[in-house]
């Protein structure tokens, strides 16, 4: 048999903490995955220990192509590094429980030799239970939620290797937990159920369980399941969505878990410093996409104008923003960043309003250049007296311009709002644009008289059809 190449035996010893993230690839990584994986990161680096990847993908009607790839780009997006797993190797793989099923066979016929599992035939072929004791109690501590305690014999038997050969989770995770040295496992409550069972395989293997916490479930501001229409459940949606890493690693990990009562902003190093598993809560977390957003908005005005330069573009690499020309100057952007930086929730929001710095290609109707109280031939001749203002204005900075254009609304008898509104509109088509003067000066002054020239003509066009 195969068994004879694989060693049984665990090589390490358990002196340092060891955890795990052992996700099934059965589709896009949900936030409460990568907020299990957050916790166990997290608990594993603050305590200098070791992070393990391992992927659970012995159910193979479950399994989604593509998922393994999305499991590891979020987790690298986040920064969560892993010293061992899929492509970092280490010496206590594979780490793929497909190509480790000689150790759970192995381990299965220890079990039905020492009489505490049996096969039995189910309507496929052969399988194998394991025999639960009829009395008694299994009761451990858990970490976030201290003693739990369960009744023996309201639990069945249960399958720990399928007829195809495959083991179940119940059986696969213990298996792998010991021979890879895992000394906390740190997983979703929707396990709690299952633990005494996972006790009991301990017990009959005669090994020492590690210890074990079961995060809060994640629920949506009105307690009901965490779905789409709560925002998006899939964490790299929020990366092509704009969101930065940093917020999100930090509005996860207070997905229950808190330092105090009032800390709410963590960088990464400071959650590593921060965090312990004593300080995560029993009680469900609340998603508040609200907070997210405050966070990232946050996490982008935190940014120095070079960083959300590069941010922007690598971003725009990815998810092309529609009507921003393709490959933006890096120059010019950097000098509209400051003007946007502190309006941006997400760098999402930032393609919005400046596509017109890229292009003068906009487009707006004629109409829109007329503001309240004033008439075509009006907004005309105060587009005439803004060319020469404009052409005349030096130096062509923000805060001469102001000055200049100030007076001329006072002389034209306008408000000033009426002269920079129909100006808006000429030089961005915008009615709503980052701040007018700045904009200005970045776009230059044969940029702004050929945009107030063609303001003009449309003007003139809708006044004499032909
Ligand atoms: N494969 C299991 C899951 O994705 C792992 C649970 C655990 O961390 O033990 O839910």
């Amino acid at each position: 048999m195969a068994h004879a190449k694989i060693s049984l035996e665990r090589s390490l010893t358990m002196s340092r903490v060891r955890t795990r993230f052992a996700p099934s690839p059965t589709g896009t990584p949900h936030i409460g995955n990568i907020r299990t994986a957050l916790f166990e990161w997290l608990f594993a680096r603050h305590n200098g220990g070791e992070f393990i990847v391992r992927i659970e993908d012995t159910d193979q009607s479950r399994k989604v192509e593509g998922s393994v790839e999305s499991l590891l780009e979020s987790l690298r997006w986040l920064g969560m590094d892993w010293d061992e797993g899929p492509e970092v190797g280490g010496e206590n793989g594979p780490y793929f429980q497909s190509e480790r099923l000689d150790y759970y066979r192995a381990y299965t016929d220890k079990l039905i030799e020492m009489g505490k599992a049996y096969r039995f035939e189910d309507e496929r072929g052969s399988a194998v239970k394991f025999a639960m004791p009829r009395d008694g109690s299994t009761i451990t501590h858990d970490r976030v939620r201290g003693e739990v305690s369960f009744d023996n014999l309201l639990l069945d038997d249960f399958v720990i290797l399928k007829s195809d050969g495959f083991p179940t989770y119940h059986l696969a995770h213990i298996v792998d937990d010991h021979l890879m040295g895992i000394t906390h496992v740190i997983r979703a409550e929707e396990w709690l159920p299952s633990l005494p069972k996972h006790l009991l395989i301990y017990e009959a293997l005669e090994w020492d369980p590690p210890e074990f916490a079961h995060l809060p479930v994640i629920l949506a501001p009105d307690k009901s399941k965490l779905s789409k229409r709560h925002g998006s459940t899939s964490l790299l949606e929020y990366k092509e969505s704009g969101y930065l890493p940093q917020a999100m690693m930090n509005f996860m990990a207070l997905l229950g878990w808190s330092l105090d009562d009032k800390s709410e902003l963590f960088s990464r190093d400071e959650l590593v410093n921060v965090f312990t598993l004593d300080r995560v809560v029993s009680s469900p977390a609340i998603f508040n996409i609200e907070k997210l957003d405050w966070m990232n908005g946050h996490y982008i005005r935190e940014m120095s104008g070079d960083e959300l330069t590069m941010a922007l573009l690598s971003y725009w690499n990815v998810v092309s923003p529609p009507g921003l020309p393709p490959g933006p100057d890096p120059k010019v952007l950097a000098q509209i960043v400051p003007l946007i930086q502190d309006r941006l929730k997400t760098l999402d929001d930032a393609a919005e309003r400046i596509p017109f710095f890229f292009s003068d290609e906009f487009e707006y109707e004629a109409s829109e250049l007329i503001q309240r109280n004033m008439d075509d031939a009006e907004t005309v001749s105060a587009l005439e007296a803004t060319m020469s203002a404009v052409s005349s204005v030096h130096p062509f900075t923000a805060s001469s311009l102001e000055e200049r254009l100030r007076t001329l609304a006072e002389d034209l008898e306008l408000k000033v709002g009426q002269l920079l509104g129909t100006l808006r509109v000429a030089t961005s088509g915008l009615k709503v644009s980052p701040p007018l003067f700045e904009s200005l000066e970045i776009l230059g002054r044969e940029r702004v008289l050929h945009d107030v020239q063609r303001a003009i003509e449309k003007l003139s066009q809708c006044r004499d059809p032909i």
